[in-house]
């Protein structure tokens, strides 16, 4: 199997049997909603950090196979981390769909899956979409704590 088609494995794969989809509408959640006009991809994530970590997120939303897919990747890929790794991790993904090779692949596992949208600058939004929205969450809720 060529890397090309296990990447495209990892994203078949996700968006048809996607982790952590569904909303909790926990208050112990914070919420955030992003979308994506240029595709019409529409993201909701819910976010809890407990002791510093990451506890869980949730994802759900609609839109292309790049987005969804995408989400349920990101939720694999930090949930278990500290906050400030997810950060790193979040922007190390950033980093690798604009085509920058300096990034710490092992910390990403499967989300390097999205390293061929460097190719189709308009799947970038697609597929950043969800880590955009987690961003947004752990940013919204840090504001709040401190
Ligand atoms: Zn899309």
């Amino acid at each position: 199997m060529d890397l090309n088609t296990l990447y495209r494995t990892v994203i078949m794969d996700n968006y048809k049997n996607p982790k952590n989809k569904g909303l909790t509408k926990s208050d112990e959640f914070h919420f955030v909603h992003l979308n994506n006009p240029s595709c019409g991809d529409d993201m909701n994530v819910e976010l809890k950090i407990k002791d510093g970590k990451i506890a869980d997120i949730h994802q759900d939303g609609h839109g292309c196979s790049i987005s969804m897919s995408s989400a349920s990747v990101m939720t694999e890929v930090l949930i278990g981390h500290t906050v400030e790794e997810a950060k790193a991790l979040i922007n190390d993904f950033y980093e690798m769909v604009k085509g920058n090779d300096d990034i710490d692949e092992e910390g990403l596992g499967e989300a390097i899956a999205y390293m061929g949208v460097r190719s189709f600058p308009a799947r970038i939004k697609c597929a950043t979409l969800a880590w955009k929205a987690i961003e947004k969450a752990i940013d919204e809720v840090e504001a709040n704590v401190k």
